[in-house]
């Protein structure tokens, strides 16, 4: 079939209305509350300080080839934009816009096809794909035709209007489940005999859960069917009104158990696959470039394809370099068949490099992690958010300078996870270690802090959503981790090992700060 695509001439005609309405935000003439709402379905927010827009850019299935990169490049030099961040969702966020060059830079983003429309507000947001699809030796299968395909026809239906919420849609290639498939809206998780197994109504944020699985063994040109009747069974049966009750992961509540819900999306897929005409036969990118050269480190990934490898680049909680970004997309210009793929803990993947073209995108890429805890994840956090309660940038940052000669420690340290609200842009509930954004009213005065998460996991079929492991205030957290990163080195264990040995080691090492909170409260 022919996936429909969007109607770009639609979405020009409410370019005027986005300018307009964003200039009168910052002019102050329409009120903060209000133009949340109306900004978000044009992927676009207000920044915490009101003057300043960011701008989200779908990347579909997290990928960005390199005439696409090339044009975000352009814009970044155009506009002087000297923040962007990659996020969880597998975007690119433009940070810091004035009303006027939002506005300009989402009317050329149509052109450049890349449909910010719809990843804010009660939309299908961007599809996410395992980041190395299509290059990872240990895959099941290339998942990222399907995701491509599945993208293309959810951002077609923007123009049938508002979902009760926002869908997302995830694609995962291997039980490593790095884009959480079995925990989203809506996920396709890869089989080992080349089909899916289908899972909805999960997600993280304020009362997350793990997904419900819903078929086994879907044919993969099956799937637009299976999307059909989610959004079916999400229109129908969601509900419009009641804010608190409106993600997907409510639809088993609202229709009075997971049986039922389960009849409602069996009907509608029944009918979708009766109606037909939705068979999918994607193609997937042929690779033909090949090389003999060798090169191992922390940060390649040799792909299947012969002599061809992935060089990650992981700056701090997602946010490069402005010089770096534009040293890599120039040099990929020229660069056969390389392109960028954005993953869900906010790095990228730069993907079929040569051994030298690797070793010189490594070069221009400097300011990268170098262990699991400097890959750490962190959203925008509340100096920029407006929904935001605590600074997670500022609490990763802190925690890095506090390890910064503690090489043992930093070493021994999982990948942690930090979000500044419960909406969990950071991901905290999968992390071993994850925060949460609050704050500790002591005396009247409020102080800033995270909730603490621990033992949280996305592998498919180990999936667990973190506990809550107490609040601390966020000047403790530095010390809380590097006291549990000596004491993880001492052992020589890695941390679910040593966290399995020592099951109570994590309450021992905060109960002090923990104390502290209540002593100072008296
Ligand atoms: S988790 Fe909260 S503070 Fe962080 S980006 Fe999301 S909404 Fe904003």
């Amino acid at each position: 079939m022919t996936i429909p695509e969007i109607d770009k001439d639609f979405l020009r005609r409410q370019l005027p209305e986005f300018a307009g309405q964003t200039a009168d935000y910052h002019n102050e003439k329409i009120g903060k509350i209000a133009y949340k709402e109306f900004s978000g379905y044009f992927g676009s927010f207000a920044q915490r300080d009101g003057k300043s827009n960011m701008l989200r850019l779908r990347c579909s299935a997290g990928r960005i080839t390199a005439e696409k990169l090339a044009f975000i490049a352009e814009i970044i030099r155009k506009y002087n934009i000297s923040r962007i961040h990659f996020t969880t969702g597998q975007t690119i966020q433009l940070h810091d816009l004035s009303a006027e060059a939002a506005a300009e830079i989402l009317e050329q983003c149509l052109d450049a096809d890349i449909i910010p429309f719809g990843c804010g507000g009660d939309y299908p947001g961007n599809v996410l794909c395992s980041p190395l699809s299509g290059v990872e030796r240990e895959e099941y299968f290339d998942v990222l035709p399907y995701a491509e395909a599945a993208a293309q026809y959810l951002v077609a239906t923007i123009p049938d209007g508002k979902l009760p919420r926002k869908l997302k849609t995830g694609f995962s290639n291997s039980p490593q489940n790095l884009t959480h498939a079995t925990m989203r809206d809506l996920g396709f998780a890869a089989r080992p005999d080349g089909r899916f197994d289908v899972y909805s109504a999960g997600g993280l944020g304020p009362a997350p859960c793990i997904g419900i699985k819903m078929a086994e063994a879907v044919a993969p040109e099956k799937i637009l069917y299976h999307i059909k009747a989610m959004l079916a069974t999400f229109r129908e049966c969601g509900t419009y009104t009641q804010r608190s009750k409106s993600r997907t992961r409510y639809l088993p509540e609202l229709l009075g158990g997971e049986a039922a819900y389960k009849a409602a999306y069996s009907e509608r897929l029944l009918q979708a696959l009766q109606e037909g005409g939705l068979d999918l036969q994607p193609e997937a990118t042929k690779i033909t470039k090949r090389d003999f050269k060798l090169i191992t480190g922390f940060r390649i990934t040799s792909q299947k394809q012969p002599g061809l490898y992935a060089v990650n680049y992981h700056p701090q909680a997602g946010l490069p370099k402005i010089e770096s970004f534009l040293a890599l997309a120039d040099y990929l210009q020229n660069i056969k068949a390389a392109e960028l793929r954005l993953a869900p803990d906010q790095s990228v993947y730069i993907i079929n490099l040569t051994a030298p073209e690797a070793a010189k995108v490594m070069s221009l890429t400097p300011d990268t992690a170098y262990n699991a805890f400097t890959s750490s994840v962190a959203c925008i956090g509340s100096t920029v958010c407006q929904m935001g309660m605590g600074d997670s940038q500022s609490l990763l940052t802190s925690c890095f300078e506090e390890m910064a000669t503690q090489y043992a420690a930093s070493d021994a340290l999982p990948q942690i996870y930090i979000s500044g609200c419960p909406s969990s842009c950071g991901t905290h509930q999968i992390g071993e270690l994850g925060f949460r954004g609050t704050v500790k009213v002591i005396k009247g005065t409020a102080h800033p802090a995270f909730t603490m998460y621990i033992n949280g996991c996305s592998l498919q079929g180990s999936e667990r959503l973190g506990e809550e492991a107490g609040t601390l205030l966020a000047e403790d957290i530095p010390f809380v981790l590097l006291e549990i990163g000596k004491h993880i080195a001492q052992s020589g264990l890695d941390f679910a090992a040593w966290q399995a040995a020592n099951p109570q080691a994590i309450a021992t090492i905060v109960a002090p700060y923990m104390k502290k909170i209540e002593l100072l409260s008296k």
